[in-house]
């Protein structure tokens, strides 16, 4: 196993670290109080009680009520909801308006559903990740039943005017489904005024443990369960609660509405420091991304002439952790969907690198990050110089 004292860990939009803080509020729920919350008895109210309370910190968070809150799965869950939700109350609304630099979540959903008679607009971005509001709202149209768009971008960082997306959807009369997973936490969220009428979290993206999200219902929008069963969070999700991840969601919640105080400077600044640094020492560098518009702790960097996955593999001899485009592409060799949707190069794609940075990343790992990137990228690029300067091999000769 890989000692995790040894990491330095820059991949904090693929998962995050459960905060020591959290871990203890869930043991509990893991050992002595293992009632069901549906139960009549106080075994079983007890846990309940835990899990109401959850949903006030979560609520908390995103300055809504705690009745607005569903906990699921995951963030993937939350999105397939909101959207399939959506295309249940019309059948003469099967159109979906999304964005074509959305998480697989929703991607992969809409692809999936056009395979079925729904049709989906992909509204492009600019170079720097930048939406087009107008061709978002030209997109809408009679049989439009949603539009998704996410919050914050998980590979460049970019964020999206989200009040003025949901301005749209209100004066066109349409839902408005949010995938907010790389905003909770990193920037403040108030919902009480908004029109949003959906909203997607998930708890590993805060410092929560993995396997389970939320989605945000407001009042005022209509909604179909995806799951059908028992009568957990109101008839609106089926299925015997995750109990203890519950609780330790809304502790991760509570931590972030106290941290969202102070840690969004800090990490900005180590993220700062770390691109100044990376640009000043290695040439041919560009920073993708609408740089005034974006997460503070995210580094969306193309490196001329390097193949990030070679990249990845000798950052990870040096027990640095990062991503070349998003974690849930890796494997595949597909070059970034979000990095081409802004225009780069097949080639240039494949040359870049994802550091996003978190709550316990040190000054001490921002030096040593600096100083292992440029190694790796220096190391690269003379390997690469030496191989293209070889003689070319012959053909060996077909059997
Ligand atoms: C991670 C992520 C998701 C998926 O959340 P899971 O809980 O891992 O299913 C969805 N959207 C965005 C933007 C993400 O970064």
């Amino acid at each position: 196993m890989i000692v995790p004292e040894k990491i330095i860990y820059l991949d904090h939009n693929a998962t995050t670290p459960l905060d020591p803080a959290v871990l203890e509020e869930m043991l509990p729920f893991l050992t002595t109080y293992y009632g069901n919350p549906s139960s009549a008895y106080r075994f079983g109210a007890q846990v309940r009680s835990a899990i109401d309370l959850a949903r006030e910190r979560v609520a908390m968070l995103l300055g809504c009520e705690p009745g607005e809150i569903i906990f699921t799965s995951c963030g993937t869950e939350s999105n397939n909801t909101a959207i399939r939700s959506a295309l249940q109350l019309d059948p003469k609304r099967q159109h979906i308006v999304t964005t074509a630099v959305e998480h697989s979540a929703i991607l992969r959903l809409c692809g999936e559903l056009a395979k079925r008679g729904s049709t989906v607009t992909y509204v492009p971005v600019d170079s720097d990740g930048n939406l087009d509001l107008d061709e978002l709202e030209r997109a809408v149209t009679s049989e439009t039943a949603i539009i998704s768009a996410m919050w914050a971008n998980n590979e460049s960082g970019v964020l999206f005017p989200i009040e003025k997306i949901a301005e749209i959807a209100r004066r066109k009369r349409v839902i408005f489904h949010c995938d907010a997973v790389q905003a909770a936490g990193k920037l403040p969220i108030s919902l009480r005024h908004s029109t949003i009428n959906f909203l997607s979290l998930s708890a590993h993206k805060l410092y929560g443990p993995k396997g389970v999200g939320a989605l945000y219902l407001s009042r005022r929008a209509p909604f179909r369960p995806l799951l059908f069963g028992g009568s957990q969070e109101n008839g609106r999700r089926a299925g015997t609660e995750n109990v203890a991840s519950i609780v330790g969601f809304g502790k991760a919640a509570e931590r972030a509405v106290e941290a969202l105080r102070t840690e969004p400077d800090r990490i900005r600044q180590m993220r700062d420091q770390f691109e100044a640094a990376i640009i000043a020492a290695i040439p041919d560098v560009t920073v993708n991304g609408n740089l005034k518009e974006r997460l503070p702790n995210t580094s969306s960097l193309t490196f001329d002439g390097i193949q990030s996955g070679a990249a990845l593999m000798m950052l990870d001899q040096s027990n640095l952790c990062c991503s070349a485009g998003s974690a849930c592409h890796t494997g595949s060799l597909q070059a970034s969907h979000v990095l081409r949707a802004m225009g780069l190069s097949e080639e240039r794609a494949r040359g870049s690198l994802r550091f996003s940075f978190g709550r316990f990343n040190t000054a001490t790992e921002v030096g040593k990050a600096i100083a292992i990137v440029t190694a790796t990228i220096a190391k690269m690029r003379r390997l690469n110089a030496l191989s293209s300067n070889l003689p070319e091999r012959k053909p060996v000769p077909a059997l």
